[in-house]
């Protein structure tokens, strides 16, 4: 994007802002693509099928996350969307659906999820929207899992415990947090897990939490003590 740049709505777009919204040729709104900031952008064409805006001025720079994925065993549907809507809203930089042994789920619709993290990141203001990518089995994502990428293993087997995330400058660099289904990990991948070089097994408290709670937990967790809110 940048000054004088013309963007052409697509039709969905269009009926939000026009339909919805109720603007029309002259109005100001804000737009980001993910990767050039906020811009101030004026309404030159406009109708239910379609639009153009043309860019003003930059109102916000790009605003990068930690580079921080979120692995998380998709559960049912709403709480799958609330699990990625958090995710975008609190830094992730990308999202993984993980199916694992007890992940008890059809197929994950990742287009649906996709738009979920889309629109978070619009309504909490957010320049950046992180990617969530296909569902992949857990084995497979491990198997071509890059060993710089250090890995925040919650193991509900660790509630009570005092397994922590390591602080310190050595914990810099390219994080993953992992979050099991609401029937846990399998013994078998959880002794993978815990023998992974780069796997840091952390608890979240003395009591169980949802998957979708968990995850909250573990970005708040992270964020705080390795994060961009530290
Ligand atoms: N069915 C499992 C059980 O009863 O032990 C609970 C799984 S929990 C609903 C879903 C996921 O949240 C777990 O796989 C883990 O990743 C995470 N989780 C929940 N509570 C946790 C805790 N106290 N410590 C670490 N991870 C936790």
């Amino acid at each position: 994007m940048g000054p004088g740049q013309s963007l052409t709505l697509e039709k969905a777009q269009a009926h939000y802002l026009f339909g919805v919204m109720r603007l029309a040729v002259g109005a100001a709104v804000l737009v980001f693509n993910g990767r050039d900031g906020e811009w101030r952008a004026d309404v030159v064409e406009a109708s239910k099928r379609g639009g153009v805006l043309v860019c003003a001025e930059q109102t916000k720079p790009l605003q990068m996350p930690p580079d921080l994925w979120l692995l998380f065993a998709p559960i049912k549907k709403a709480r799958t969307d609330f699990i990625v809507e958090k995710a975008a809203e609190m830094g992730a930089a990308r999202i993984v659906p993980v199916v694992t042994a007890f992940t008890n789920v059809g197929r994950v619709q990742r287009d649906r999820l996709q738009a979920h993290a889309l629109e978070a990141a619009e309504q909490c203001g957010g320049t950046y929207v992180p990617e969530v990518a296909e569902a992949v089995k857990l084995d497979r994502l491990l198997d071509g899992w890059d060993a710089e990428r250090k890995l925040m293993f919650c193991d509900e087997a660790l509630a009570g415990g005092s397994a922590q995330l390591p602080v310190g400058d050595a914990q810099t660099g390219p994080w993953a947090i992992i979050i099991g289904p609401e029937g846990g990990f399998l013994d078998k991948e959880r002794a993978r897990l815990h023998g992974l070089p780069y796997s840091h097994p952390v608890t979240l408290g003395p009591r169980i939490l949802r998957a979708d709670t968990a995850a909250v937990a573990a970005m708040t967790l992270w964020q705080s003590t390795l994060g961009d809110w530290a």
